[in-house]
Parts: C-alpha cells; structure tokens; sequence
C-alpha cells in the first residue's frame, strides 16, 4: 500500500482493493491479515463495536451479544477498518448504528464511506450496471454477488446510476425513509399514506405477493410537478420489520412497452 494521504475515504479503500489485488466478494479476512487487525468478539454492553489501536496491537472488537447477519458484520468490519486507516481517526473508537448512513458524526459517516467502497468498489459496480436497467432484482442480484445487504448495495447503485431514482422504506402509517436518491432525481415525495401504492397495498391487503411491480403515474408518489409522466415502482414486502422496501425510477420507452405486452 502506498503511504499518500487522501482526501476522501473512498480512495483509502481503492488503496486497499488494488494493492492487495481484491476482486468482489472482497475477503475481510485478508485485508485484515494484511493490516495485521485481529477481530475479536466480546460482550459488549450497548455499542455494536471497537477499535482499539494500541502499543503497536490493532483489534476489532465486535459485540456478540448483538447477533448480526453476516452481511452487517462483514460491514462492521469495514468501518472499523475505514478508521484504522485514515490517519485523522482516533486510535480509540467505539461504534453504534454502525449504517446510519445520515449520522450527524461526520468521523462516522467517512468510516461509512471507506467501508462501502472497500466492499462494494466503484470500478467493479459500474461495469455490473453498466447497460442495465436499475430494479430490485439487480440490486438484489448484485447484493449477493458482493456479499452485502440490500440496503448498502441499493444506496451504492443509486450513487452511481445515470437513471432517475429514489430508494425508501414505507410503513402502514405513511411515514417514508428515504435511503438515498440518485444525483439526477429532483422529486419530492407527498407526504402521508400513499394508497395507490403498490408499497401500501402490500402492507394493507391480505394475498398479496411480497413483491410488486407496477407502472403508475408520478403524480401518485411525487408532490405537485408540472408535467406528470410514468413510473415504474417496485416494491418488495419486509414481513419481519413491518415495512416495505421501494424503488421508484422514472419509466423509459422499455417499460412501457413491457407494460403493453403485460396486459
Ligand atoms: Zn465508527
């Protein structure tokens, strides 16, 4: 690895990935070895993990009294990882809400940063999105290619698709997440239930599928723009937490025609 100081955490991570030669599902493992950071789990009382530079010892302490899905964890990993690296990070670092990607802890959002593009590297995503049309079933596709969660791997296709889309989380009540718009989408969402969505009827009627995908006009999800056109929304049923999972994305002529042959 090349000793430079970056500016971005991004390129701390494309240090890592060319330097040890790392092709996704990127091995934490070796990286780890390499750095010579030893991961450990402990009780921890309330943070998810640590990390702790000291006399020349680098361990990453994950909380296994919190139990993670694998993908969290390998994502935990990374962001202690991210603060090992980039040199104004403190030797000492005690991490929660470890992908509260809009936390007001700008330390934590680098270490977000570093972690994102160490597991999911921009060069290998835009050539898996390149001439492809932005749905769940990619992102879904892609999340298991990468070995990350649903919702790093849509925040990351979002980052750096050319198409006009917003990824969010709907509940029963109308209240809305928004995990991340892609640079070109300008809408803004209407505010309380949407029930002429597909999201709402998904967590409204019983035998619905735990996904849906339909064509509907903007003005169903989006506030009052001048010109309506169609979108397509995909929504995918979150049993377990009670919510669902959306993509909205601008239609293009393809989906429109997809829409003709539906009916
Ligand atoms: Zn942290």
């Amino acid at each position: 690895m090349s000793n430079s100081i970056y500016s971005y955490p991004e390129q701390y991570a494309q240090d890592i990935v060319s330097s040890f030669d790392l092709t996704p599902p990127i091995d934490l493992n070796k990286v780890c070895e390499k750095l010579d950071i030893k991961v450990n789990y402990e009780p921890l009382c309330s943070i998810e993990a640590l990390l702790i530079v000291s006399r020349g010892k680098r361990n990453i302490i994950l909380n296994n009294s919190k139990a993670a899905y694998p993908q969290r964890e390998r994502f935990t990993i990374a962001h202690e990882i991210g603060h090992y690296i980039m040199p104004w990070h403190e030797n000492l670092q005690q991490c929660d809400n470890v992908v509260d990607f809009k936390s007001d802890d700008d330390f934590e959002c680098q270490a977000n940063d570093f972690a994102s593009e160490l597991l999911v590297p921009k060069s290998n995503l835009l050539e898996d999105i390149k001439h492809k049309k932005i749905s769940i079933s990619l992102i879904k596709n892609l999340a298991e290619k990468y070995n990350v969660s649903l919702v790093v791997m849509a925040r990351k296709v979002l980052k750096h698709t050319d198409a006009e889309a917003v990824v969010l989380i709907y509940w029963p009540n109308g209240k809305k997440y928004i995990q991340m718009m892609s640079g070109t989408f300008k809408e803004e969402l209407k505010d309380g239930s949407i029930t002429k969505s597909s999201a709402h009827k998904l967590l409204t009627s019983y035998n619905t599928s735990a996904e849906i995908k339909s064509v509907l006009d903007s003005s169903i999800w989006f506030k009052e723009s001048k010109n309506t056109y169609i979108i397509v929304e995909e929504s995918m049923l979150q049993n377990k937490l009670g919510r669902v999972f959306t993509l909205l994305r601008k239609a293009d002529d393809g989906d429109v025609l997809d829409l003709l042959w539906d009916i």
